[in-house]
């Protein structure tokens, strides 16, 4: 067996259904006893009644999350956090209010409690996003890594049946690049491909009946092992396209995953075989780029970058900022090919198999 190095992030995960009944006694746990309950706007009503669920414990909500952490929000989240005197965070919500609690916690070193509701994975990686002057940057530090995760599928049945296919597919998305990343290992590999045949199972019931508990687990389940592959090991050219059209085009977050990962897995297919047939066998097909396709297909997924405000005339430009710096890949990043993939998602063509 080929040599490898695995590094194991340690965190605390309570799973279940009604787990969120848990959070006093996991804040108690902490030692905790002013939380600072985070949320977006969007969620204000339902994060406070979780707030209320503190009692004491809880020192107030920060509602003004917002996608990819704005420093002047990550600044004003802070200054809440000193002048109420909160000893933790608790974040209740997607990738973009986990990464406001990580942003607190990398200057305060205030412990986190992370509490998700989409499939994004944040909650367990050690990785932290900031947005200033419209330039987002990303970093690694111990700090941001939350205490404790707090699974409750009953939290995601608002989570809207588009909205949960996209995230669902941004979680597989972290799979697929962590079973070809260079610094890869069989031990990650187990979580990703599992990750992967979670998701592929629960996403199609979910979107059918969003309220479908057993299918939100299992999609959580799905979207936790997701997040470790993403923390674990290092991404390629599917994950710098999407932060490129995320970062200098402002496309959705999830939709671009979404749209982007069957292109980025035919790229890769012929020089990362063995975890394309990971992939596959995932998914249950013979193919792992059609594979990813037709299961968005079946989850009535927007399939084209044109179609969530990508513009034509912008491609060129696209490719060239994803090119110029790129992280590792199976197959060697050249920027015709990437133009063409960049095509290929812009129309939502099927790959070929
Ligand atoms: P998001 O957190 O931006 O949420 C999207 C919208 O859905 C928000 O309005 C939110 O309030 C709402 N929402 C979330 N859960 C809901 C629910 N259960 N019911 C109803 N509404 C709900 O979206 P996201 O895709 O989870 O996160 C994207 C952000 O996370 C990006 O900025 C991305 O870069 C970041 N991210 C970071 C990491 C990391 O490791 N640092 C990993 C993945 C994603």
């Amino acid at each position: 067996m080929k040599s490898f190095v695995y590094t194991g992030y340690a965190s605390r995960v309570v799973f279940g259904e009604g787990a969120i009944a848990q959070l006093p006694a996991e804040v108690e746990r902490l030692g905790a006893t002013r939380a600072l309950v985070l949320s977006t706007p969007e969620q204000a009503a339902s994060v406070r009644q979780v707030a209320a669920s503190l009692g004491a414990r809880a020192a107030g909500v920060y509602d003004k999350a917002a996608m990819h952490v704005p420093l002047e929000i990550a600044e004003d989240a802070r200054r809440a956090a000193r002048e109420l005197g909160a000893d933790c965070c608790v974040t209740v919500g997607g990738g973009s209010t986990t990464g406001l609690g990580k942003a607190i916690a990398l200057t305060s070193s205030l412990p986190i409690i992370a509490v998700p509701t989409t499939y994004a994975g944040s909650e367990m990686t050690p990785i932290y996003g900031l947005t200033e002057g419209g330039m987002k940057k990303t970093g690694r530090d111990a700090r941001v890594l939350p205490k404790t995760v707090i699974y409750d599928p009953a939290l995601t049945l608002t989570l809207p049946a588009a909205l949960s296919a996209a995230s669902g597919m941004n979680a597989i998305a972290h799979c697929v690049e962590a079973l070809y990343a260079q610094d890869g290992n069989p031990i990650v590999s187990l979580m990703a491909e599992e990750g992967i045949r979670a998701l592929a199972a629960s996403l199609p019931i979910i979107t059918k009946n969003p309220n479908d508990l057993g299918a939100r687990g299992e999609a959580l389940y799905g979207a936790w092992l997701a997040g470790v592959s993403l923390g674990s090991a290092g991404m390629a050219l599917h994950h710098k396209l999407c932060h490129t059209l995320g970062g200098s085009f402002n496309l959705p977050h999830a939709e671009t995953h979404a749209i982007v990962l069957p292109h980025a897995a035919r790229y890769n297919r012929d020089a990362a075989r063995e975890a394309m047939a990971r992939v596959a066998r995932a998914l249950g097909t013979k193919d792992a780029p059609t594979g990813l396709y037709d299961l968005e297909a079946k989850l009535g997924i927007r399939m084209k970058l044109s179609e969530i405000g990508m513009q034509r005339a912008d491609l060129e430009r696209a490719a060239s900022i994803a090119t110029e710096s790129p992280y590792p890949n199976p197959r060697p990043v050249d920027r015709a090919g990437v133009l063409a993939l960049l095509r290929d998602a812009y129309e939502g063509r099927r790959p070929e198999a």
